[in-house]
């Protein structure tokens, strides 16, 4: 029988990156997926990456001839849903191919001494005398010891789901909690028109930005409730949008969870991480750095619990809950429940809110006047509708007191009961 310090169920970008950092730390680590080995995060070719991320996440920076690397751009434009105004920001952004750059992740681990093992499901968890968790069983019936599991399985959150622990919320991440997220590879008609930069219209969630084709593209669009309904948003989109004229190569979809993550992440001997914690960030369902932000300092907490054979508590990996939740937590939290408010938006009000810098600004724009003041002086010249202002006062409340929340996250689990039934109430 095998024994590990940590074992991680998942192996793409959230399992990955978080096995190098532990195995950096010292630890025994193994990584199991259910996948076939090639098969791995086939589901998505090209994403983007800030290529800060290199720097903040210690890994070496992708370029030209590498095998993952397709092209950088550094800037992003962002549009009105009229079309009218656009804001201008100045980031550095890679684009790779994911399956690729997961398996540089992955080498990257194994050099550091890592085990990774594909065609192996997680079935349950094993508990010690003491009903705390000490592993886990394979489908194939194989026990497998470890002081920590991890759930890293994304979306299905196979582990998370099945424990049974005041600390645990075991939530399903159901269809009215997903992104979903409808990407079309197109080939561009017009020689002269060339996608050389992202640009995204908030108020559609949808966007165009460059591929590996230097003439072609990528046509986006995200939506909550279904496949069907971000088919419907992307037709509106294309419709009160001229894009560049282009011809459909072929069609990726999938789903990032849309929901707020679970209140704490931890309990005895297991840790959750990635997309089955719902680490995504609220605007545009982009999940692999906003998960990486709790990851980078739950190593060294992970390490310091497990540090002489000592039993990983609750207690112990506490920090992970109280560093995420204070920071990028809070921050996610009042984003979140202020974007409710801009449901209720039309066309014209997002035009509005551009013109007045409301929310979207350019990084070179020096913003003046409050934002109180240019929302009721839209309303009284009937540029913002007063449905919208009291919808977006009433978000941005509600956001704001979740802040204040997060950032009295408890130091420790005695005082989180307290503390959960009030973020309960808010949300
Ligand atoms: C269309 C689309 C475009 C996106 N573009 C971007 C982007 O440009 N930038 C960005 O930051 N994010 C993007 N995202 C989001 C990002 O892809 C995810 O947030 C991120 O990949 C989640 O990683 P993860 O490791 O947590 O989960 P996953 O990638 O879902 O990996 C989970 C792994 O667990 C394995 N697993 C599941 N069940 C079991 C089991 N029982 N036993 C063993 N293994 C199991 C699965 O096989 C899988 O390999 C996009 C998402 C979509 C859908």
């Amino acid at each position: 029988m095998a024994i590990y310090d940590v074992i991680i169920v998942g192996a793409c970008t959230a399992g990955t990156f978080f096995s190098n950092l532990l195995a950096q730390e010292g630890l025994k680590v193994l990584v199991i997926d259910k996948d076939k080995e090639e098969n791995l995060s086939k589901r998505l070719d090209i994403f983007h990456f800030t290529r800060q991320s290199f720097k903040d996440y210690g890994l070496e920076e992708s370029k030209e001839g590498d095998e993952e690397f397709v092209r950088n751009f550094n800037l992003c434009y962002s549009k009105s849903a009229l079309d009218n105004y656009l804001k201008k920001s100045f980031l550095e952004v890679a684009v790779m191919h994911l399956p690729l750059f997961i398996l540089r992740l992955r080498k990257t681990a194994i050099k550091h001494g890592v085990t990774f093992r594909f065609e192996t499901s997680f079935d349950h968890l094993v508990y010690d005398e003491n009903k705390r968790i000490k592993g886990i069983v394979t489908t194939q019936g194989e026990e497998i010891l470890a002081r920590l599991v991890v759930d890293a399985s994304g979306i299905p959150s196979v582990i998370r789901r099945t424990i049974k622990d005041p600390y645990i919320e075991n939530f399903e991440i159901g269809p009215r909690d997903k992104f979903y997220v409808l990407l079309k590879y197109v080939e561009l008609l017009n020689p002269t028109d060339k996608v050389e930069y992202s640009t995204s219209w908030p108020y559609f969630k949808g966007w165009i930005a460059p591929q590996h084709k230097q003439n072609g593209a990528i046509v986006g669009v995200g939506a909550n409730l279904s496949y069907d309904y971000a088919r419907k948003c992307m037709a509106k989109f294309e419709e009160k949008i001229k894009l560049p004229e282009y011809k459909l190569q072929y069609e990726e979809m999938g789903c990032t969870p849309y929901r707020r993550p679970p209140f704490s992440f931890v309990t005895d001997g297991f840790l959750v991480i990635g997309d089955a914690a719902c680490l995504t960030k609220p605007m545009n369902g982009e999940g692999i750095t906003s998960a990486w932000v709790q990851c980078a300092p739950a190593a060294k907490i992970v390490a310091k619990a497990l540090k002489n054979g000592k039993y990983p508590t609750k207690e112990s990996l506490w920090k992970i809950n109280t560093l995420y939740q204070r920071g990028e937590g809070a921050d996610f939290a009042n984003l979140r429940a202020t974007l409710i408010g801009a449901v209720d938006m039309t066309m014209k009000d997002n035009d509005y809110m551009f013109k007045e810098s409301i929310i979207f600004k350019s990084d070179d724009e020096d913003v003046k006047g409050s934002v109180i003041n240019k929302l009721i002086k839209g309303v009284l010249t009937k540029q913002f509708s007063f449905k919208a202002l009291i919808s977006l006062l009433r978000s941005s409340n509600l956001g704001k007191k979740l802040e204040r929340h997060y950032k009295k996250y408890p130091d420790n689990p005695k005082d989180y009961f307290n503390w959960k039934i009030k973020a309960d109430k808010l949300w």
